[in-house]
């Protein structure tokens, strides 16, 4: 057994030390991967943090036919309403109680519902990402303030608490 330099010995601990360096650069790359994967599917605001205060909840009853089936953030007339995710555009018109609505499905089938809009400033087959905006809050439809009514509809079906999605989704309201 030798001890010198570039010995046996030396280049085996030379070649642990190698080794253990690919481990950490591949453990790197993938802790990588993995937060743009995240990042990608994180959720942001409908409005800008501090613009607006959270009025009706999911899940309560008021003013709503059944039970309030979205989450309701309001702030003046005219503010801008950004993408909570990035989608398609799927719907995009006036629809009775909801007044103006916009619909972004997302690629996982997530219906994301957009109400009582002032202005729609996206069309149908539009490509959106998260943060963009897509129209301004306002007092359309069945309200008794302006605020954007956000809906939640996993696979287009009945609507979940958008708390808790957006909470899911690395996002607290
Ligand atoms: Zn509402």
């Amino acid at each position: 057994m030798e001890d010198a330099a570039g010995g046996p010995l030396e280049k085996a601990v030379e070649a642990q030390a190698e080794q253990r360096n690919a481990a950490l650069a591949q453990l790197a790359a993938s802790a990588e991967k993995r937060s743009s994967v995240l990042a990608e599917n994180a959720w942001g605001l409908p409005v800008a943090a501090g613009a607006y205060h959270l009025t009706a909840r999911f899940g309560e009853y008021g003013l709503w036919s059944s039970y309030h089936t979205g989450l309701d953030f309001a702030a003046p007339t005219g503010t801008t309403i950004m993408a909570i995710a990035g989608g398609t555009v799927t719907s995009a018109g006036y629809d009775g109680a909801y007044g103006n609505k916009t619909v972004v499905t997302l690629d996982d089938g997530t219906e994301i519902w957009y109400c009582h809009q002032t202005t729609i400033n996206v069309s149908v087959g539009q490509s959106v990402v998260s943060g963009q905006p897509i129209g301004t809050v306002g007092s359309t439809g069945h309200v008794t303030g302006p605020h954007v009514h956000i809906e939640v509809r996993p696979g287009g079906g009945d609507p979940v608490d958008p708390y808790a999605a957006m909470v899911a989704h690395g996002d607290t309201p």
